[in-house]
């Protein structure tokens, strides 16, 4: 009965990493999965961290299971982080906020809790966006549509498209939008253009869905890359908001991160979490408690805290640096008079290159250069040192 069974299709982005591992060209590059290399290209486990590892070991704690919720010091963190620690939404206890497994399992929850509360909405994403996103919805029988995001023409932002698309769309839809730094396009809305999008969705009485994947990642700074979030909470709006710990903790494979839904009241605040913690149960009953000890620690501390702000600091500063030089290296190689300055203007672990599907093709099969065939390239994969060997291979893409 199992022989029916058909080959299901690589994934676009981790299909990425194993295609890479079988290359054997010393030239080989990975740029295609979102994870942060030092400048000698090895995976990084930031000091912070380990720290506090380290002082896990000694209080030698133990392994009990969590609530369905999570732990309630890490969900505590977390929304503060978020939010502030004196945003009125908090004081008044109107965030709903249980543990995910990472943004992904946090996505999902939100995704069954708009199956089973709002079974005639849909959820309006970006076109482009990150590819797992699409697969949530459809899996949790969500169904969604796409708004306009990028231009092509001026590898920017399509505003008037987005706001267009915004307003067209049934109201009472869930707009999911980035927080900061917007994959794969890395082209945030400016403040005043967020301002715009949260009078547009009061008017149509839609509900924000923030994916925060990238907080203190985009910037550096923390509070900055919440200001998106907080502009739409200082509205008093019912907004989702689904957090992350892989890239600015470093923490990809503990999966941690959280749901947080902000009600009007503390009763509903209440009444949603018991629903979410309903979700839970028979997905996969509680989260780890592994990765939440150690946000748990990190922020609750602020000598810790100030450690991992310095550090994320450091690796959005390398990023900026690679994203410098091959901007540098790109306008030094190339002759063709392309404009390459939408490459400073994005922001975040990626660059959206515009090099369409045959153009990354060969970017992967003549340079070795991995990436997902939308043309998005990670630069947190880069390293200074590949930067002309990289802008060698854009150039040629591009040309041929
Ligand atoms: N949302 C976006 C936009 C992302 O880029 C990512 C990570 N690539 C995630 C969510 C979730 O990642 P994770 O499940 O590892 O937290």
């Amino acid at each position: 009965r199992f022989d029916g069974i058909a080959m299901a299709p690589p994934d676009p982005i981790l299909g990425v990493s194993e295609a890479f591992k079988a290359d054997t060209s010393e030239l080989k590059l990975n740029l295609g999965v979102g994870a942060y290399r030092t400048e000698e290209l090895q995976p990084y486990v930031l000091n912070v961290v380990k720290k506090v590892e380290n002082l896990m070991l000694e209080r030698g704690e133990n392994k009990e299971y969590l609530p369905i919720e999570g732990l309630a010091a890490f969900n505590k963190v977390t929304a503060e982080l978020l939010f502030g620690a004196d945003n009125p939404v908090i004081k008044e206890q109107k965030v709903a906020t249980v543990q995910g497994l990472s943004g992904t399992g946090s996505l999902r929850l939100a995704a069954a809790l708009i199956e089973r509360y709002f079974p005639e909405a849909k959820v309006l994403i970006s076109s482009p966006t990150w590819g797992n996103h699409k697969n949530i919805f459809n899996d949790a029988r969500v169904p969604w549509s796409e708004y306009r995001y990028y231009d092509p023409k001026t590898v920017g932002l399509d505003f008037e498209g987005m706001i267009a698309d915004i307003k067209a769309a049934p109201e009472g839809s869930f707009v999911l939008l980035h927080g900061c730094a917007h994959n794969p396009t890395g082209i945030d809305p400016i403040p005043e253009q967020w301002e715009k999008i949260a009078d547009l969705i009061q008017e149509k009485n839609h509900i924000p869905f923030f994916d925060v994947a990238y907080q203190g990642f985009a910037s550096g700074s923390l509070d900055a890359d919440a200001a998106s979030v907080r502009l739409f909470a200082a509205r008093g709006m019912e907004l989702f908001v689904a957090q992350s710990y892989s890239k600015n903790l470093g923490l990809y494979s503990e999966r941690i991160g959280a749901m947080n839904v902000v009600c009007t009241s503390a009763g509903a605040a209440a009444r949603v979490k018991s629903q979410l913690k309903r979700i839970a149960r028979p997905m996969y009953s509680n989260p780890p408690i592994h990765g939440a000890r150690i946000v748990a620690n990190v922020v609750g501390d602020p000598a810790l805290f100030n450690e991992w702000k310095a550090e994320m600091e450091m690796m959005a500063g390398r990023i900026k640096n690679v994203r410098q030089k091959l901007y540098d290296s790109l306008c030094a190689k190339d002759k063709s008079g392309k404009d390459w300055s939408f490459i400073l203007e994005q922001i975040g672990m990626f660059s959206f290159t515009g090099l369409n599907q045959t153009q990354s093709e060969n970017m992967t099969n003549k340079w070795h250069v991995y990436m997902t065939k939308d043309g998005r390239i990670s630069l947190a994969g880069l390293s200074l040192a590949k930067c002309e060997y990289l802008a060698d291979a854009i150039i040629d893409s591009f040309h041929n």
